[in-house]
């Protein structure tokens, strides 16, 4: 429904650019966001207005360098070539362990993160641990909830990190979703303590909470929304078994839901089906067909990058761009070009 009249609207809009096409290709590039193909770890590439370069995680550790390579790919297609800051939402393998082959293939001035591993004394933690550590060096700083990267025209706020979650009173909603449910069980692994980022363009806003588990997302939506509403949501945890709640999806009103999966990680037909049922949400967009699930559970061809197993994977990226207004984007498949606009709320 939501969707549906914000749709209506954006045909006019669009049509409005389209008239005024020569000056807005010639203004002041807009922010630009890709969610690269890592196969189910993440990469999410942020350009700001003024072309300073943001990537939370690198996805997997390959012998073949796949993960930095698409990366790299994304890149040279946002015609960039530093990254300023490389945020890691969690040491897990899918999200750090691409660390080593991009950083030696471009150049990573400032490493972001949550505080110290959790999992630094298990054995699957402690090699990711001392990895990063070696390879981050100097570089590395640790943010809390509330802490901004210093941008000009843009707001980048980290809303959670280590378990600790932003609040900011002048965000708050009411959420009448909270009725009747209660937390779901505290997860103090890595997932939980994830971190978690907002940015704010004008009207524009964009939500991404890594790895986050559903009890710190039902902290975030209960009692209150923290939050408020978004635009564009990154689904928590590539959209994962119990990885959306519904009392966060609902609160937010995303315009957009981007599920960065891979074909056989994350995207489960749980969670699928909760941002699908939830009115509130309205298209949903998915770096991968989710192999597992039918097609009633995943969305819409033209908005999926890619529909293979990752053997055949040509590792397509989805693309959002927004205007340097923050009153309209465009979220575009980089497969086919296919694109759609949105109006921001
Ligand atoms: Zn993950
Ligand atoms: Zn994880």
């Amino acid at each position: 429904m939501f969707q549906h009249l914000r749709r209506l609207t954006h045909t006019l809009t669009v049509a409005a650019l389209c008239l005024g096409a020569t000056s807005y290709a010639q203004a002041q590039p807009g922010l630009e966001i890709y969610w690269v193909d890592v196969e189910g770890g993440a990469a999410t590439l942020v350009i700001t207005p003024s072309r300073e370069v943001i990537l939370m995680d690198t996805g997997w550790p390959r012998d073949d360098a796949r993960d930095a390579e698409r990366i790299r790919n994304a890149m040279a297609h946002a015609a960039v070539d530093e990254i300023d800051y490389l945020l890691f939402s969690h040491f897990h393998t899918d999200h750090v362990g691409g660390l080593g082959a991009l950083d030696a293939r471009v150049p990573i001035r400032t490493i972001i993160d949550h505080g110290d591993s959790v999992e630094r004394d298990t054995e699957r933690g402690r090699p990711l641990w001392e990895e990063y550590l070696r390879l981050a060096g100097d570089r590395r700083r640790s943010i809390v909830p509330g802490d901004k990267l210093p941008f000009s025209g843009l707001e980048f706020t980290f809303v959670g990190a280590h378990r600790e979650l932003i609040d900011s009173p002048e965000r708050r909603l009411p959420n009448p979703r909270c009725a009747g449910i209660s937390s779901p069980e505290p997860d103090l692994g890595e997932n939980g303590h994830s971190l978690g980022y907002m940015i704010s363009l004008g009207a524009f806003q964009f939500l991404n909470l890594g790895d986050m588990t559903p009890d710190r997302e039902h902290a975030l939506a209960c009692p209150e929304n923290r939050l408020g509403v978004v635009d564009l949501w990154q689904v928590a945890h590539h959209g994962g078994y119990g990885a959306i709640r519904p009392e966060l999806a609902g609160a937010l009103e995303p315009t957009v839901a981007v599920v960065n999966n891979g074909p056989r990680k994350g995207g489960t037909p749980d969670s699928l089906a909760v941002i699908q049922q939830t009115a509130e949400v309205g298209d949903v967009w998915q770096s991968h067909r989710a192999m597992m699930d039918d097609a009633a559970h995943n969305t819409d061809e033209p908005l999926t990058a890619n529909l293979t197993e990752d053997a055949e994977c040509r590792g397509h990226w989805l693309k959002a761009t927004v205007a340097p207004d923050g009153r309209s984007w465009t979220m575009t498949n980089g497969r086919t070009g296919y694109s759609r606009n949105y109006l921001s709320k």
